[in-house]
């Protein structure tokens, strides 16, 4: 068997530990290469802590975020981080969001063609990205890193763009969404009831959590939860240690009540068809 890789593409400095840094961890634990991009430097972001709002941190924050991001991807255990090298597009109609060098303008085929570059030479087996529906938080680098992840895909598969860069084509075998699952956020909010603490998800916000995709993998990441932890707050300047949200639970507890990082399976080989929920991103491989 070839070796086995994940490339995960995600769009800014602390999407990789709010989304799948469990599961990567236990991946590259288990002696999977691990392959991290980020598609833009974050430069649009508030410092969401007030701990870490300080002039000095303000007028440095791409190089503190790019030092943030090193120290997440030490935790994790990716083996490898990229950037794509576009800048944050900020909210539509923002400033950043017309900086020509913004991910939500770049040239499709350009950017995708970066991210091809790397697939060619990472030969990953699985890609895990963003969803292509992405109703309850629409950011348009969230919403370009589906687009570039699967033409990027198409790209390192066509002989004629691998040959360009010296390499074999190669198929990306399956795609995962990265999921935000209502189930979960009811199972935490359950947790931190019957623990008697205050929950961060009042009625009406759980009463009204949708999801737009049902989870076709699930993969447990019981003892890995706390390296989730650590890389989120290895983003001091974007994740407030006081968070409940993030921290109102130990690890024990939110493995407890929630032990798996879920994922909906996109792309999958011809002919494949998995027997139930899905708990390895390399079955059926
Ligand atoms: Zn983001």
């Amino acid at each position: 068997m070839e070796k086995r890789v994940i490339l995960s593409v995600h769009a800014h400095p602390d999407d990789e530990a709010s989304k799948g840094a469990a599961l990567i961890a236990r991946y590259s634990d288990s002696g999977v290469r691990t392959v991290l991009v980020t598609a833009t430097g974050g430069e649009a972001g508030d410092i969401l802590n007030p701990a870490m709002d300080t002039p000095a941190v303000r007028d440095d924050l791409p190089r503190v975020r790019a030092d943030e991001l090193a120290e997440a991807v030490k935790i994790i255990g990716y083996h490898r981080a990229e950037m794509l090298g576009y800048r944050d597009s900020g909210m539509p109609e923002s400033e950043a969001n017309q900086d020509p060098d913004c991910l939500a303008r770049a040239d499709l085929d350009e950017a995708a063609g970066r991210l091809a570059r790397i697939i060619l030479e990472e030969r990953p087996q699985v890609m895990l990205t963003y969803p292509e529906i992405q109703r309850r938080y629409p950011h348009p680098d969230h919403i370009r890193v589906f687009e570039v992840s699967m033409r990027a895909r198409e790209l390192a598969a066509d002989p004629v763009f691998a040959a360009g860069e010296g390499e074999r084509p190669h198929l990306v075998a399956k795609v995962y969404y990265h999921l935000w699952a209502p189930e979960r956020m009811h199972a935490l909010h359950a947790k931190f009831l019957e623990l008697g603490k205050e929950s961060p998800y009042s009625p009406e916000w759980l009463a009204n959590a949708e999801a737009d995709y049902e989870a076709t993998t699930k993969i447990d990441i019981t003892g890995f939860h706390a390296r989730r932890s650590a890389a989120l707050r290895a983003h001091a300047t974007q994740i407030d240690p006081e968070s409940r949200h993030w921290f109102g639970l130990s690890d024990a507890e939110a493995e407890e009540a929630y032990p798996t990082e879920d994922l909906y399976l996109a792309v999958a080989p011809e002919g494949y068809v998995p027997q139930g929920v899905e708990e390895d991103v390399f079955a059926g491989l």
